[in-house]
């Protein structure tokens, strides 16, 4: 494990020596299946995976939960080295944001709406840490998750704005086994939470079902979704909307593929889920 940048670097020339190629999978930690998939993905496209774990405090508001984010380091490290994990950089936040630190990145224009008007400052937090690690470490591919779908948007447009030379791989989301999206904030759900919380990914099916028996009106599907998730006991929606895959404007007239996206509060947990719905 590298705590340092300097630790980091050494491990890295060592690597560099050898002429590996570099997988990053950038994480928070609380390390579950959804995590584990885009190392397995790592392990074969890269010869060398490296995991960091940073609980990244510029992408959380204050009225969020940096403070009570679990942090199950051990744990995590173990699951790691069973995963055939070369190197695991867990930095303190003074090694990535010293005093001194004082610039940052604005997000391309994708963050602006859905996550962006709920949480104005997240993606510009997200951009800046990844823009960090990769150019801290030289990755051949990251890898991200479509659970966050939005942030993948924002990460390859960023890396295209830039001209980051690290390519930017996304990877499907992995369900428990009633479907709800696997998601390290889902330990703060109780148990009758976690049933209310499997409607989302129902909702996803519900609604996809939907435009595949030739519903195209977006504002009746969306108002449907909304409908199911208020009905299964969902105590605030954020959004459930159809959107456009690139850019992420709404979808008036389901015409082509489209995602699914819902962010609601189930008790006092925020959680996310999403789904491309294919049109024939
Ligand atoms: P996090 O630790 O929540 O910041 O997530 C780190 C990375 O894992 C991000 O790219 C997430 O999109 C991805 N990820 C989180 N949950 C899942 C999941 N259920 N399936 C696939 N990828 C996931």
């Amino acid at each position: 494990m590298a705590k340092t940048f300097q630790q980091l670097t050494q491990i890295l020339d060592e690597l560099r020596v050898a002429e590996r190629s570099i997988g990053l999978v950038p994480t928070m930690g609380a390390l579950h299946a959804g995590h584990l998939s885009l190392v397995e993905r790592s392990r074969v496209v890269a010869d060398t995976t490296i995991v960091s774990i940073f609980v990244n405090p510029t992408q959380f508001a204050p009225t969020e939960d940096l403070a009570k984010y679990p942090r199950p380091l051990e744990r995590d490290l173990e699951q790691l080295q069973k995963a055939g994990v070369s190197v695991a950089f867990v930095p303190e936040v003074a090694e990535i944001y010293p005093d001194d630190c004082t610039t940052s990145i604005v997000a391309p224009r994708v963050a602006q709406q859905l996550e962006g008007e709920y949480r104005p400052s997240h993606f510009g937090g997200v951009c800046t840490v990844v823009l960090k690690l990769l150019h801290l470490i030289p990755a051949e591919v990251a890898f991200f998750g479509e659970k966050d779908f939005q942030q993948l948007a924002v990460i390859r447009q960023m890396a295209k704005d830039l001209n980051l030379v690290t390519r930017i791989e996304g990877c499907p989301i992995i369900r428990e086994s009633d479907g709800l999206a696997m998601s390290s904030r889902n330990v703060y759900l109780s148990t009758a939470e976690r049933e209310i919380a499997a409607s989302l990914n129902q909702t996803l099916s519900f609604v996809e079902g939907q435009i595949n028996q030739g519903e195209t009106d977006g504002h009746i599907l969306m108002a449907e979704m909304r409908q199911r998730l208020i009905d299964a006991g969902v105590s605030d929606i954020d959004y459930a909307v159809l959107a456009q895959p690139s850019n992420l404007e709404i979808v008036d007239e389901v015409t082509e593929d489209c995602v699914a996206l819902i962010a609601c509060h189930v008790g006092q947990t925020r959680l996310l889920d999403n789904r491309v719905i294919q049109v024939d």
